[in-house]
């Protein structure tokens, strides 16, 4: 027998969910009540207004925290709302580290909307903790890691850099995006807080824009939870229910990513048209061996830099018919996009090139399509690539 409680599969389906007291309803049903009623003044049933706190909204934070084997889920309207209510627990003047290589929105936070609020960012390749170490200030306040990262796929030995960050005395945050729980749990390695966009894989449908923190401190999860009423970055209800339906399946769904990216990244790395792969789960990527120390599988997106840069990349992009062109990732639909002009189009073209974000480099959150047809369509892809002027 197992005796901690069930696995990941089966709270991925039952996590904060009992069936309803009042009516018994299996699935969790969706309150859209804003208030609640109170039997006297201050005498409710933990409820008492929507943004402070909605029954829907509960269930898919005591889901999301028992997957990343956290105490606290703390959700909001989106994966930018999650990380700016991190760093709205720190003041001006306080300094964060921050891996070089970070979702293109998440960059925009630091630079352009706390940095005028006095919060000092320094972004720094994480790859070597000691550098990390060199980098903590007497203000550093929190370290902020992205693994896998977007786009280049970079992996950051988190054990490692959380235990630089417990040296430092500052809580290490780790957004867990592109991985999920169920390929990597940041807080068993040491982190303080896991930081989650749960419009990609954890919805896993491209139909809900969603954002959640997850810790086990309870100073940190009582800040998060104050913040999330103050500045009231909340998702709505219905929202709440979409990812807790979409987190049912994540257990199979990523099964599937991560084994038909491996396969698909496999294939780029041998053909003619590729000049570089970037998927962890290839030996000769640079962090394969952190990778497969730290995850359980290497995940469902993969960069690789196209030969003939941009106009192959266009071509490339307008003439696959399964791959949708579009940002985003981690939905049952395969995507496929540019990082210089789509979603890192916000990272200063210096900065993208020092990351290695070149005109060629196209990503792909690899579906659950039949990987047959993915790899036809990459084909298709190909040839367009092959002559830009013949394509559509
Ligand atoms: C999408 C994304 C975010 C931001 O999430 P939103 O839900 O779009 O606000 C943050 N981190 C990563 C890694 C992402 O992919």
């Amino acid at each position: 027998m197992h005796d901690e409680g069930p696995r990941l599969d089966t709270l991925c389906i039952h996590a904060g969910q009992e069936p309803d007291p009042v009516s018994g309803a299996v699935m969790t049903p969706i309150v859209l009540a804003s208030t609640f009623v109170q039997d006297g003044p201050g005498a409710h049933k933990g409820y008492d207004y929507s943004r402070a706190g909605n029954p829907t909204r509960t269930a898919l934070e005591g889901c999301l925290a028992a997957l990343e084997g956290g105490k606290h889920g703390v959700a909001f309207g989106s994966g930018c709302a999650a990380t700016t209510a991190v760093l709205l627990s720190l003041k001006a003047g306080d300094h964060v580290l921050v891996c070089d290589d970070v979702y293109g929105g998440t960059f925009r936070i630091f630079d352009k909307v706390l940095k005028q609020w006095g919060l000092e960012a320094t972004f720094l390749d994480m790859s070597d903790p000691a550098k990390v170490r060199e980098a903590v200030r007497p203000n550093t306040r929190l370290v902020w890691l992205e693994t896998p990262s977007n786009p280049m796929l970079k992996i950051f030995d988190i054990a490692a850099i959380a235990d630089v960050a417990k040296q430092a005395g500052v809580p290490l945050a780790v957004d867990n995006t592109f991985a999920t729980p169920m390929l990597q749990r940041p807080l068993d390695l040491g982190a303080s807080m896991v930081v989650h966009s749960t419009t990609k894989y954890l919805n896993g449908h491209s139909d809900v824009v969603g954002g959640a923190v997850i810790t086990s401190d309870e100073g940190l999860a009582e800040k998060l939870h104050f913040l999330q009423k103050s500045v009231g970055g909340v998702p709505s209800p219905f929202d709440c229910y979409m990812v807790l339906r979409g987190l049912k399946t994540l257990g199979v769904r990523m099964k599937q990513h991560v084994k038909s990216a491996q396969v698909l990244a496999d294939h780029l790395a041998r053909h003619p048209q590729v000049e570089r792969v970037f998927y962890p789960g290839l030996a000769s990527h640079k962090g394969h061996e952190i990778a497969a120390k730290q995850m359980k599988g290497f995940g469902g997106m993969i960069s690789f830099e196209l030969a003939g840069g941009l106009d192959a990349a266009t071509a490339f992009l307008k003439n696959l018919r399964i791959f949708a062109c579009a940002e985003s990732l981690g939905g049952v639909e395969s995507l496929a996009e540019h990082p210089a002009i789509m979603t890192h189009a916000s990272v200063p073209a210096e900065a993208r090139r020092a990351i290695g974000i070149g005109d060629g480099l196209i990503r792909l959150s690899v579906g659950v399509e039949d990987l047959d047809d993915l790899k036809d369509d990459l084909e298709r892809g190909f040839k367009a690539a092959r002559d830009p002027r013949a394509g559509g």
